[in-house]
C-alpha cells in the first residue's frame, strides 16, 4: 500500500521575503496542551508514523498536527535544502555574529555563579573558548544537558535539569539510502512528491522487534522522495541525472557494537550488515520504479551510526527526542521550555518544539520569544501582513 502527499511547492531561494503563510500548523502545540491520545488500538489501522514514531506510543493529536501541517502540500527550497544555510549565513553576520564550521563545542562555560557565560571549542587540534551574554543550544536536550553541560551543573539540586532529562527519551535511530540516477526526472517519471509505502501495518512487531538479521527483510515503512524531482533549479545544475531519497526507522542496537569504529573505516561486517538494508530497500524502490533499475549510478546507505557522525545524533536519531506519548504529557510539555534551569542558556530546535523544518522554526520562534521577552509570532503576522500588503494580497 501507499499513498502520497500532494505535490511540494518551492520557496524561492534568495529572492523575496520567506515567510510562511502563518506560523503553521505546528504552533498550536506551543499554545495547547494535547491530551494523549494513542494513535488507534487496532494494529491493522496503525501506521503512517509522520514524527518518527511507532503506532503503539504516537499520540493522535500530535499525529494530526502534522498531517495538518501537510494537508496543503509540502515545501521544498529551491536550490536544496543547502540553500537555508547559504542564505542564513549572511543575515547572521550582517547582525554582528559568525559561523564555525567543523567546529565541535566541547563543553558549555560557566561563570562563577554558575550562569553560562561562554562555549569552549575545538577547531583543528586547538580548544578556543568563545564568550557570550547568551548560549542558545540547538544540540539537543540529551548533547546540551548530558555532554556539554558541566557535571557540577548536571548534578546540582533544584536544578531540575535531571527531572526534565528524566522526562524525555531518545527517538528512534534512522536508516537513509541516497541514490543517483541517470536521467531526468522527466525521462524517469520523478515526481514531486513523498510517498509512504507500508508493506505491514504493523510496525511494532515485526520491524523494531526483530533482531538485527531478520530486521532486514521485515522493512515495514519507507518515506521515498525525490529532491532532483521538487527542485526547479536541478535540472539547469545538473542535467540528464536525478535522485531519491529513502528513509525508514532502525535500531540503534543494531549497529551499536560499531559506535566505537571511525567513519569510512567500521569494516566489512558492517557494511556486509548496511548491504542487507540498503538491498531490501532498493528492492522496494524498483517495484515502485521498475524502470529505474538499470539507471543506478550510485547508492549510498545511512545507519544511525551515520546519523551520529554526521548530525550528532546521540542514538541515530532523525528526529530527535521521541515524539511518543509521554512528550505530550501536560508536564513534559509545560517544561519543554527555552528557558533551562542555569541562567543564560538556553535551548532552542526540534526538542523544544516539534520535529521536521517547521518544528525545528517553531523552537525558534519560542527560543527568540522567551530571549527577547516579547511574542515574535505576533512580529511574524505584521510582517506577514506587510508582505502580503504590499502584494495587495489578504491579511490575517
Ligand atoms: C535524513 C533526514 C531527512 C529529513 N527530512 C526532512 C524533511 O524532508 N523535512 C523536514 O521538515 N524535516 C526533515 N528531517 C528532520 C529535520 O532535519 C530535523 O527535524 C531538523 O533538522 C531539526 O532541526 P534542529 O535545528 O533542531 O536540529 P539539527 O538540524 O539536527 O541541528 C543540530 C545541529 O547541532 C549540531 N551539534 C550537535 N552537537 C554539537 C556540538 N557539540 N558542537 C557543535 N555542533 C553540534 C549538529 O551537528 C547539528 O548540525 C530529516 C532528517 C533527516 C536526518
Amino acid at each position: 500500500m501507499s499513498f502520497s502527499f500532494p505535490a511540494d511547492r518551492s520557496i524561492p531561494a534568495g529572492g523575496g521575503v520567506a515567510v510562511l503563510p502563518r506560523p503553521c500548523a505546528c504552533s498550536p502545540l506551543a499554545l495547547t496542551f494535547l491530551p494523549p491520545v494513542p494513535v488507534l488500538s487496532d494494529s491493522g489501522l496503525r501506521c503512517a508514523p509522520l514524527p518518527g514514531v511507532l503506532p503503539s506510543k504516537a499520540s493522535f493529536s500530535l499525529h494530526s498536527i502534522l498531517v495538518h501541517h501537510y494537508l496543503w502540500g509540502a515545501w521544498y527550497p529551491k536550490g536544496g535544502s543547502g540553500e537555508i544555510v547559504f542564505r542564513t549565513i549572511p543575515i547572521i553576520q550582517k547582525a554582528g555574529g559568525n559561523v564555525l564550521g567543523r567546529a565541535p563545542v566541547q563543553s558549555i562555560l560557566l561563570d562563577s555563579q554558575g550562569k553560562a557565560c561562554g562555549v569552549s571549542v575545538k577547531k583543528g587540534q586547538d580548544v578556543v573558548n568563545i564568550f557570550a551574554p547568551i548560549i542558545i543550544s540547538d544540540a539537543g536536550i540529551f548533547n546540551t544537558y548530558e555532554r556539554l553541560l558541566p557535571p557540577e551543573a548536571r548534578a546540582l539540586p533544584g536544578k531540575k535539569i535531571q527531572s526534565r532529562l528524566r522526562m524525555a527519551t531518545h527517538g528512534e535511530g534512522g536508516f537513509s539510502v541516497f541514490v543517483g540516477l541517470r536521467g531526468s526526472s522527466q525521462e524517469l517519471g520523478l515526481e514531486a512528491t513523498n510517498y509512504y509505502i507500508y508493506s505491514d501495518n504493523d510496525l511494532d512487531q515485526m520491524y523494531v522487534l526483530s533482531s538485527r538479521d531478520e530486521a532486514a527483510a521485515n522493512i515495514p515503512l519507507l518515506f521515498v522522495t525525490s529532491p532532483s524531482a521538487k527542485d526547479p533549479t536541478w535540472e539547469m545544475r545538473y542535467p540528464g541525472k536525478s535522485t531519491l531519497s529513502i528513509i525508514t526507522m532502525a535500531k540503534y542496537e543494531w549497529f551499536e557494537e560499531w559506535k566505537d569504529k571511525p567513519v569510512h573505516k567500521r569494516g566489512d561486517a558492517y557494511e556486509d550488515v548496511k548491504k542487507t538494508f540498503v538491498d531490501a530497500i532498493m528492492q522496494t524502490i524498483f517495484k515502485l520504479y521498475p524502470h529505474i533499475e538499470d539507471k543506478v549510478e550510485y547508492v549510498s546507505g545511512g545507519t544511525p551510526l551515520t546519523n551520529q557522525h554526521y548530525i550528532a545524533s546521540p542514538r541515530g536519531e532523525f528526529y530527535g527526542m521521541d515524539h511518543d506519548m509521554a512528550r505530550t504529557q501536560i508536564e513534559a510539555i509545560a517544561t519543554a521550555r527555552p528557558q533551562t534551569a542555569v541562567p543564560n542558556l538556553y535551548l532552542t530546535g526540534q526538542d523544544v518544539a516539534l520535529c521536521g523544518f517547521a518544528g525545528a522554526l517553531q523552537g525558534a520562534f519560542l527560543c527568540t520569544s522567551a530571549i527577547l521577552k516579547r511574542n515574535i509570532y505576533l512580529d511574524a503576522m505584521q510582517l506577514w501582513n506587510r508582505v502580503q500588503g504590499s502584494n495587495g494580497k489578504k491579511k490575517i
